[in-house]
């Protein structure tokens, strides 16, 4: 059986274990499924169950166990590709929100949001993508290509025949607003002028294409903070090489998510190139959002993009674990004073968990003033990337987002909000909440003005 992504970092996994049960078909792909020991843990009771999917559902093909069953027994069919096509197995793989909660919670670590990207990789060799797929993959293209589709998502938000349209077209809930774009783009160029310090230790900062695109305000808050801190910043832009130099680069999470390999590889080729750049010239590489980072690290490896990704992947830091490390050898200068009103709630992405940056950002919330915080117990928000816009999971992902989230920012309706990822950020609004906002932008909301040079 033909496998797409690069599954030999499980190569041994298994192996000499009479009791590993590892599928007849698949190769090492389906030995990093056999790494699931059947515990059952992940269907235990109780609030702390790592599988969103399984916690709202209790259905125990909806747990990460659950998928590795029916993954395994598809697996050891005669004809294996077609017994991924069962049904049942769609529906429980349909339902998994690449959280990467097992990945991180598991006891052996399953990593059922990479198994799912093989899944839709296989599935899309068979049955082709749907239109849907290829529009929330292609997302760094359009955005890049095509700007004024943002003043189409904004008519069809306000208009409800269009949003039903969309629906029945594409299976855009209705239900649901779409993320506009914003009027103007994070600019490299014009973020680049004010970078001329060259005594400063330099900082290579990655802003992703939800960031540049959507919320560019987030990029140059960071851009404040860093620089206050006493850093000189360089915005990660294609290498000169680079055959498509014009358009930003990307980690190539979207692709990824859809089942789409090749591009997601070639995007993430571009990223890594550039940023091998930077480090070989002594930067240090910080990214603004979770799944980026968390792609560079990890994904980047199984899309078979081995030694430059295994050398960047070391390297590359988020914004909070950035400054928390610069905190700790007391490097970092960060000019801050305290903010006014009541205290913040913190919302942790699903992917920012998993990197295990929720100490970091705790860490460097601590760095403002007699300032307050509580880290929200929420689990996965729903939204996952384009989980929470997809008609037929938007219940479940309403039900996740009930669950702890939303109930707790209700009850503290004067409270700051920091979501660092663009997807819970979007979840919280479209459930009619507009405070979140990422930790960048709060420090730089806290930047003493008096002291920054
Ligand atoms: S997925 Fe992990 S927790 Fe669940 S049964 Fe397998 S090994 Fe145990
Ligand atoms: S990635 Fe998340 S939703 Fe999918 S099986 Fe793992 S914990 Fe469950």
């Amino acid at each position: 059986m033909k496998t797409y992504l690069d599954w030999s970092a499980y190569k041994d996994a298994g192996m000499g274990d009479a009791y590993a049960d590892i599928p007849r078909h698949g190769g090492d792909f389906a030995k990093a499924v056999a790494v699931c020991i059947n515990s059952r843990q992940c269907e235990a009771d109780g609030k702390q169950v790592m599988c969103p999917s399984f916690k709202i559902s209790g259905n125990p093909n909806l747990s990460t166990g659950g998928r590795v069953r029916l993954l395994k027994s598809a697996l050891s069919q005669d004809i294996a590709e077609q017994a991924l096509a069962d049904p049942l197995l769609g529906e429980a793989m349909d339902l998994c929100l690449a959280c990467k909660g097992c990945k991180r919670e598991c006891e052996n670590n399953v990593d059922m949001a990479l198994i799912k990207s093989e899944f839709l990789a296989q599935r899309a060799a068979r049955d082709g993508l749907s239109r849907r797929s290829r529009l929330f993959a292609s997302t760094p293209q359009w955005l890049f290509e095509r700007r004024w589709l943002r003043h189409l998502i904004a008519w069809r938000n306000q208009q409800p025949w269009l949003a039903k349209a969309t629906e029945r077209w594409l299976g855009l809930s209705a239900a649901r607003a779409l993320p506009v774009p914003s009027a103007e783009p994070f600019s490299d160029c014009a973020a680049a002028k004010a970078v001329n310090q060259s005594e400063l230790p330099e900082v290579a900062l990655v802003v992703d294409t939800f960031t540049r695109y959507y919320e560019p305000a987030i990029a140059q808050a960071a851009l404040r903070v860093l620089r206050a801190g006493g850093y000189s910043v360089t915005i990660v832009s294609p290498a000169d090489d680079d055959a498509q130099s014009k358009r930003p680069l990307c980690c190539g999470r979207t692709y990824l998510a859809q089942g789409m390999i090749d591009k997601a590889r070639t995007e993430a080729q571009r990223l890594l190139a550039a940023l091998d750049e930077h480090a070989a010239a002594g930067r240090l590489l910080v990214g603004l959002e979770a799944s980026c980072v968390l792609g560079l690290r990890d994904d980047a490896q199984a899309l078979g993009l081995g030694e430059i990704a295994a050398r960047v992947g070391k390297q590359v830091l988020l914004f909070e674990e950035f400054l928390a490390k610069e905190s700790m050898a007391k490097r970092l200068r960060l000019p801050l004073k305290a903010i006014s009103g009541e205290r913040t709630l913190i919302h942790g992405h699903c992917h920012q968990k998993a990197v295990g940056a929720m100490k970091s950002v705790r860490r460097v919330l601590k760095l403002i003033p007699d300032h307050e915080f509580t880290m929200i117990e929420s689990g996965c928000c729903g939204m996952a990337g384009t989980f929470g816009l997809e008609s037929e999971h938007v219940d479940m992902a309403d039900a996740l987002a009930e669950q702890g989230l939303m109930p707790t920012l209700r009850d503290n309706p004067q409270a700051r909000v920091v979501a660092n990822g663009f997807s819970c950020r979007q979840q919280i609004r479209n459930h009619g909440d507009a405070r979140p906002k990422h930790l960048a932008e709060l420090l730089d909301e806290a930047l003493d003005a008096t002291q920054v040079g």
